[in-house]
């Protein structure tokens, strides 16, 4: 829009602002009703014993399919679903299906599932929890769900009193990105998360030489050991990386490396396949 048209000069951003509302707006419009059109499905991202290799676990991965934009990104899609609250609908789904699959897998390997401030600080949280593991009648053990330092800063007291309850049941809770938001270690005394992940910038720096980093993962971990508590490295793409995670004493590490966030069936290949080449191995 011009000037001539009678406008000032705020108007010159008017178009870009106005691009960036109406995508919102129609990402939005078709958010509503991906669930009941099936459009969202998950994939599965193997992590690791950093000794061994076996895979201890998957972390569930939200992918949305939309008819009307293609594959769209967890990165908008996410934010968008908090703050439409269409997160708690979604993120009930999410875990009912991560159940549903893990309780496929061999006993010992465990599902992770993400879960939002948003969801977390509904009242039925726990229940949907419950539900879920119910009816894929999976063991409450085998269940992790990772949260981020991010929920504590709207109502700390009731995400805490969330976490206690699923604990209860026996779930683990993994705190994720660990170092990149508005870290007080004030919360890691009052509650007993099963596991910390270490953000994949540190891990990246840490390879790279850069000494704020790897101080930063010594000490995560060194804390981490002493209230007894896991520790997870995010992000490992390369062999170098996983060299540097492993001597700082990471004892799971998850990333391209490994394995790439996968559609159910390959998880499950890839799992048989190991499986397959163990027995192989001992025989
Ligand atoms: P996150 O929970 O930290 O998940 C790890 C992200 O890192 C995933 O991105 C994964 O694909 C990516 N990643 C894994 N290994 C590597 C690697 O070696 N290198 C690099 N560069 N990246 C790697 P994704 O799938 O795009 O998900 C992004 C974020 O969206 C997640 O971060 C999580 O915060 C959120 N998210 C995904 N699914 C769900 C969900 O079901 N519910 C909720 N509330 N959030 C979800
Ligand atoms: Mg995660
Ligand atoms: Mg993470
Ligand atoms: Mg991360």
């Amino acid at each position: 829009r011009s000037k001539d048209e009678g406008g000032g000069q705020h108007y010159t951003y008017e178009p870009a602002l106005h691009a960036h509302a109406e995508e919102r707006r129609r990402l939005e419009f078709s958010l509503r009703r991906a669930l009941e059109r099936n459009e969202f499905s998950l994939n599965f991202q193997p992590v690791v014993d950093a000794e061994s290799e076996a895979i201890v676990s998957f972390e569930a991965l939200l992918r949305w399919n939309s008819e009307e934009h293609g594959f769209v990104s967890p990165a908008k899609f996410i934010p968008l679903s908090e703050d439409t609250r269409l997160i708690v609908p979604i993120g009930e789904w999410v875990l009912r299906e991560a159940c549903k699959e893990a309780a496929r897998w061999p006993g010992h390997v465990r599902v992770a599932v993400n879960v939002s401030g948003e969801q977390l600080l509904e009242p039925n949280f726990a229940a949907s929890v419950v539900g879920a593991l119910s009816m894929s009648r999976l063991q409450a053990s085998r269940l992790e769900l990772e949260v981020t330092e991010s929920i504590f800063v709207r109502d700390a007291a009731q995400a805490r009193a969330a976490l206690e309850q699923v604990m209860a049941l026996g779930c683990g809770v993994a705190l994720d990105d660990f170092g990149t938001g508005y870290s007080s270690l004030g919360y890691l005394r009052k509650l007993r998360f099963s596991n910390i992940k270490v953000d994949r910038s540190f891990v990246q720096g840490a390879a790279t030489g850069n000494p704020e980093s790897l101080a930063i993962i010594r000490a995560v971990v060194a804390m981490a050991d002493s209230l007894e508590m896991s520790t997870t490295a995010e992000g490992v793409e390369d062999e170098r990386e996983l060299a540097t995670v492993r001597s700082l004493g990471c004892k799971k590490v998850q990333g391209y490396y490994f394995g790439r966030p996968m559609p159910a069936p390959d998880a499950r290949r890839l799992f048989d396949e190991r499986q397959r080449r163990k027995e192989a191995n001992a025989a």
